[in-house]
C-alpha cells in the first residue's frame, strides 16, 4: 500500500510521493502532507552502526513508498557523493555541553545542500515513473542559501531548466558570488528588487498562473519548485535526527531511550518540521526549540497563537533566517488543525488577505513539543565569541542563533536533557559577520580577505566552495523589479 500525499488545502486531491516531488506545490495552493507519519521499521539498535546513506534509505523509503528499492538508492547514492568533503556526510562534533550536528559539508557549505543535492534525482526519477517528457523549469526564491545549492544541484542536470530569484542586497556578498558564478548551460540568476518575502510572493503567484502554465505546456515546459515547501526536500531532512540520535547512542553520549532536545534555527520551518516528523517516526526527541532570530514571528507564535507577519522586516547577520511568512508551518497548521484543510485553508486565506491569523485553544494545545525562542545581534555575536574563546569551535550566524536560544531555554527552563543543535552553515560563508563577533579589528576587512585568517584560528581548512569563487567569472547580470518577475521568466525561457 503506497503512503498517500493530499495537498493541506483539500483532502480530496490524493497523489503518490513521486506526483508530489513532480508538482511541488498543490493546484490550490496548498503543500502536500502524508496522510500520517510512517514509524521507522528497523529499531535504534539496528540505525547505531549504519552510514548516513543507509540510514537515509531506511527513512525515506518510508515516506517515497512509490520509487523503488533501486531507484532509492540511486537517488540517495547519487547525492550523498563525493561532493561532500567528508565520508560521514553530517559530523556530529560535541561543542561544550552541546552536540552540532554539522550539516554544512556539501557542495555550497550549508545545509540546504543536504535536500538539494538528493532534489534533483527525485525530481527526474519522479518524472521517469510519471511519464512527464516536458523539460522541468526549476523556480526558486532565495534568501541566499537555497539559491546557490538549488543551482548546484540542478546544473547541466539533463531535462531541467533552473531560475532563481533572490532579494539584492539582502543576501552575503559571498553568497551572491557563489550564484553569480554559477556554471551550467541550464542555470539563470535573478537579482529582484525587493526582499524574500517578495522574491518568495512573485513565485508562488507564477505557479498559481494558470494562463501562463498553458502557454508553457505548449512550449513544452512544466514549473516545478526546489524550494522547501517541496516534500523532496522536505523528507531528505528527517534523516538529519534519525542519523544524529542513532550517533550519539553509537558514541555512548546517551543511553537507549534518553530523550534529547532538538534546536533548529528557523526561517522557513522545513528543517524543524523535519525534526517533528522524526519525533513521530519514533526518535525520542523531547522539545522541539524553534529558535529564530530578531524577526521573531514564529516566537510570538508560540507564545500568543497569533501569527502575525505585520511588522518591520529586519536585515540580520543571519539573512536565510530573515522571513516573515515561514512556508512550512503551513503543514504544522494542517496537523494540529486535525488534518482538517478547511480550517487550515481558512488560515491561510486570512494571512493572506490581512497578514495575521490566530489558532484555537485546542489548536495551541497540540503544539507542546514545541517551544520558541529567539536571539538578539547582541546574543549571537556573543555566543560566537564566547564559544570561540572557551573551546576554540567556530560556528556561523545562524548556528548561533540556535546556540544561543539553546542555551537560554536550558537556564530558564532547567530542562537539563542533552540537546543537539543543527549546524545550518560554514563560518566561511559568513564570516564577515563571524569574524567580527570574534574580534571587532576585523570589521574593516574585505570578506575574502579574512579567508586565510579564519583557516588560522578555528584551525580548519578552507573548503573548496570558497576557494572556488576567489577565481570564477561572473556570468549571471539579470535584474528586475518584484513585480516583472513574470516576464522575466518568460523572456528567459524564450516563449
Ligand atoms: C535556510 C536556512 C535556515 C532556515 O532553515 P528553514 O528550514 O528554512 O527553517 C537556517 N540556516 C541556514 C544557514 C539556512 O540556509
Amino acid at each position: 500500500m503506497n503512503l498517500l500525499y493530499n495537498s493541506t488545502r483539500n483532502a480530496e486531491e490524493k497523489v503518490t510521493a513521486s506526483e508530489a516531488v513532480l508538482k511541488g506545490l498543490a493546484g490550490d495552493g496548498g503543500l502536500f502532507v502524508p496522510e500520517y507519519i510512517p514509524k521507522l521499521d528497523v529499531t535504534m539498535d539496528e540505525l547505531k552502526g549504519m552510514s548516513y546513506q543507509d540510514t537515509a534509505y531506511a527513512v525515506m523509503k518510508q515516506f517515497l513508498t512509490d520509487y523503488t528499492e533501486e531507484e532509492l538508492k540511486y537517488c540517495i547514492n547519487s547525492a550523498y557523493d563525493e561532493k561532500f568533503d567528508t565520508e560521514v556526510i553530517a559530523p556530529l562534533v560535541k561543542v561544550g555541553d552541546t552536540y552540532h550536528l554539522e550539516l554544512f559539508h556539501g557542495a555550497t557549505i550549508a545545509f540546504k545542500d543536504m535536500a538539494l543535492s538528493i532534489l534533483p534525482y527525485l525530481l527526474t526519477t519522479a518524472a521517469k515513473k510519471n511519464n512527464v517528457t516536458k523539460e522541468i523549469v526549476i523556480l526558486t526564491a532565495t534568501s541566499g542559501d537555497t539559491g546557490k545549492a538549488a543551482l548546484a544541484g540542478f546544473a547541466d542536470v539533463p531535462g531541467t531548466k533552473i531560475i532563481v530569484f533572490y532579494p539584492k542586497g539582502g543576501v552575503s556578498r559571498i553568497q551572491e558570488l557563489q550564484m553569480v558564478t554559477q556554471k551550467g548551460e541550464n542555470t539563470s540568476v535573478v537579482a529582484i528588487h525587493g526582499n524574500f518575502d517578495n522574491a518568495q510572493s512573485g513565485v508562488k503567484e507564477i505557479f498559481e498562473d494558470k494562463e501562463l502554465k498553458e502557454e508553457l505546456e505548449k512550449a513544452g515546459y512544466q514549473f516545478s519548485s526546489a524550494n522547501s515547501i517541496n516534500i523532496g526536500r522536505l523528507v531528505p531532512q528527517v534523516v538529519y535526527y534519525v542519523y544524529a540520535y542513532a550517533k550519539l547512542l553509537e558514541n555512548e553520549e546517551i543511553v537507549p531511550g534518553e530523550e534529547i532536545n532538538v534546536t533548529v534555527p528557523t526561517g522557513n520551518f522545513g528543517n524543524i518540521l523535519a525534526a517533528y516528523y522524526a519525533k513521530q517516526m519514533g526518535v525520542p526527541i523531547g522539545k522541539l526549540i524553534c529558535a529564530s532570530n530578531e524577526n521573531k514571528v514564529l516566537f510570538d507564535f508560540f507564545q500568543t497563537g497569533v501569527y502575525d507577519r505585520n511588522r518591520e522586516f529586519i536585515l540580520t547577520s543571519s539573512p536565510s533566517m530573515d522571513i516573515l511568512i515561514s512556508s512550512n508551518l503551513e503543514r504544522l497548521i494542517y496537523t494540529v488543525a486535525g488534518q482538517n484543510p478547511e480550517i487550515n485553508a481558512r488560515l491561510m486565506a486570512q494571512l493572506k488577505d490581512r497578514g495575521v491569523y490566530e489558532i484555537t485553544p485546542e489548536m495551541r494545545e497540540k503544539l507542546e513539543d514545541f517551544v520558541g525562542g529567539f536571539a538578539t545581534e547582541e546574543d549571537c555575536r556573543e555566543t560566537i565569541r564566547r564559544t570561540y574563546e572557551r573551546t576554540g569551535y567556530v560556528m556561523d550566524t545562524h548556528t548561533a542563533v540556535a546556540a544561543s536560544v539553546c542555551a537560554q531555554y536550558k537556564k530558564d527552563s532547567g530542562d537539563d536533557r542533552k540537546c543537539l543543535v543543527a549546524s545550518t552553515a560554514s563560518p566561511y560563508k559568513f564570516i564577515h559577520s563571524v569574524m567580527t563577533a570574534i574580534d571587532e579589528k576585523y570589521g574593516s576587512a574585505d570578506e575574502l580577505a579574512l579567508v586565510d585568517e579564519l583557516s588560522r584560528i578555528s584551525q580548519t581548512d578552507i573548503p573548496d566552495a570558497i576557494k572556488e569563487i576567489r577565481s570564477a567569472d561572473i556570468r549571471h547580470h539579470h535584474e528586475c523589479d518584484a513585480q516583472c518577475m513574470k516576464e522575466k521568466v518568460k523572456e528567459i525561457l524564450g516563449v
